[in-house]
């Protein structure tokens, strides 16, 4: 038995309070710049990590250590006994797990455990989000009438997920939360410059920060949210406006990420808005969805499935990552929609949903582009990228590289979709009905090219039929092929 005065070794994502047992209980953070050199991070995101750490070194005062390192095995190593929460990816349990000196410890970064992820899974033979969701909202009792969802129905997708409202510039809910720099944050810019001088890489550029990386602006940015934002969330949540990058999101997932705070927590702030009648049940049900939903399913996917999961590349997709899409030089693109989004990794480490899954990633899977590069790329250059947010999100969902175990279908799209969900196209030199010539929009034209690629292993996927039938109907299919292969990793 570990005594109740073990230290506890906390990684850079585990900060909140709920990560420890006593208000005395000692803590050890160590900062690993070893960690920064062997990746490319966005500048912005090593800035958060490195912040929120020396901001709960701050906190803690005298019972932590924090220490700064290469490595974490130098430091661990000259304790007698530390103890551990489970780590949130797999090389950092297996790496704690060598470790003699450390006791691992239950973790506390989701409401489903590893092992309750087992007991849902069962003997399943598809692990459907829809029903996992329902699982979870039974189980933790969130927007429930006795055994029936309040409202009577489950999901309110059919409420949600709306274009932009006809003619809007932007959703006029006021600039998202933002945070004060402070002395630390001085500090951690000077640092990282320091470690640029000396040769780590970064992506992206610097910038003010912009998301919580203590308890208490963490739980500021959820009440902001939950006032301001998330009565709104629903209706709009799949859609895109060029002068408004954050929509109705939360833009939650750094301090989630940085175990700042506990998705039940979040689910409860907002259950208790639809309680209070300052939120309609589509939008407190969308985002439930997503924080009790996907992103609890995504992290048990991860554990659930083999490491091997990540190496999957049922499309036979092995093109290299273009160096303009690589370097963030939105400057490089003149496709509206992707210089746009490309622009906001660039600028903020950040953009939402849609963005990532049908701008980013619709045009890496179009072009075939090797799906372990591409789940490097989001990891590193995404404030909220985490090893275990990958394996379901880009492997399986954006890239379709499990063969079909996380979506029956690729989410490739063509023109037509960017054009009703968002307000690119209309300024954009390519038009998303055009196929070949000067103004043929690469998204559609990289739809065909890209069914035409992928006929050999799709052409018994049944959700695919409609698609397919409408490729051999295609009198230029040829051309725009021709096309899409001529225009090869060149920037749109
Ligand atoms: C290709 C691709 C890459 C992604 N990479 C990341 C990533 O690196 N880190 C990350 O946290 N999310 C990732 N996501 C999921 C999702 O896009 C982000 O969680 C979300 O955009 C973060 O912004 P937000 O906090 O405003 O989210 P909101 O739209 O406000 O949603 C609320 C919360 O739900 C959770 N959530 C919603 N969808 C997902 C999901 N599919 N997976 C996990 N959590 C989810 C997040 O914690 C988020 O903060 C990715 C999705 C795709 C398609």
């Amino acid at each position: 038995m570990t005594p109740a005065t073990t230290r506890r070794w906390l990684f850079g994502d585990q900060l909140g309070p709920h990560w420890l047992t006593s208000a005395r209980q000692p803590v050890l953070l160590v900062e690993s710049h070893g960690v920064l050199r062997r990746r490319r991070f966005h500048r912005q995101k090593a800035h958060l990590v490195l912040s929120a750490m020396r901001h709960r070194a701050a906190e803690l005062g005298e019972r932590c250590d924090h220490v700064v390192a290469d490595t974490y095995r130098e430091v661990v190593s000259s304790y007698d006994a530390l103890e551990s929460p489970e780590a949130t990816s797999r090389p950092a349990a297996d790496f704690v797990n060598g470790l003699p000196n450390v006791e691992t410890v239950p973790g506390a970064y989701t409401a489903t455990s590893t092992a309750d992820f087992l007991t849902w899974t069962g003997d399943r033979k598809r692990l459907l989000l829809e029903d996992f969701y329902r699982w979870q909202r039974r189980r933790h009792g969130v927007l429930m009438a006795g055994d029936e969802p309040v409202g009577g129905r489950w999901n309110l997708d059919h409420d949600n997920r709306e274009p932009p409202p006809k003619g809007a510039v932007t959703l006029g809910l006021g600039q998202a939360y933002r945070p004060r720099e402070d002395d630390i944050d001085a500090a951690v810019r000077d640092d990282l410059d320091r470690l640029a001088r000396d040769g780590v890489a970064f992506r992206g550029v610097d910038g003010p920060r912009r998301f919580a990386v203590t308890r208490r602006e963490a739980l500021s940015a959820l009440s902001a949210f939950v006032e301001r934002r998330l009565p709104a969330f629903g209706p709009h949540e799949d859609a895109m406006l060029a002068a408004d990058p954050t929509m109705a999101h939360s833009m939650l997932s750094v301090p989630l990420n940085l175990g700042l705070l506990h998705p039940l927590e979040v689910v409860a702030a907002a259950e208790d808005a639809y309680d209070r009648g300052d939120a309609p049940l589509a939008s407190v049900e969308g985002f439930v969805r997503q924080v009790l939903g996907w992103r609890e399913y995504v992290w048990g996917v991860y554990w659930w499935q083999g490491a091997g999961y990540t190496s999957g590349n049922a499309l036979h997709a092995t093109s290299p990552l273009p160096r303009w899409f690589d370097d963030l030089d939105a400057d490089a693109v003149e496709a509206r929609c992707l210089s746009d989004v490309l622009a906001g990794v660039r600028d903020t480490g950040w953009v939402h949903h849609i963005p990532r899954l049908m701008v980013l990633g619709n045009y890496a899977l179009q072009r075939g582009w090797d799906p372990a590069r591409l789940t490097d790329w989001f990891h590193e250059s995404f404030v909220d990228g985490y090893a275990w947010v990958m394996a379901a999100n880009v492997v399986g969902m954006s890239q379709h590289a499990d063969g079909g175990l996380m979506a029956t279908k690729p989410y490739a799209s063509g023109g037509a979709y960017l054009d009703r969900m968002s307000d690119y196209c209309g300024g954009c030199r390519y038009d998303p009905k055009v196929r070949v010539g000067e103004h043929a929009c690469p998204y559609t034209a990289g739809y065909w090219s890209f069914l035409d690629r992928v006929a050999p292993e799709l052409s018994g996927n049944r959700r695919l039929a409609q698609p397919f039938a409408g490729l051999r109907r295609l009198k230029d299919r040829e051309a725009v092929v021709e096309q899409e292969r001529r225009r090869g990793d060149r920037a749109p």
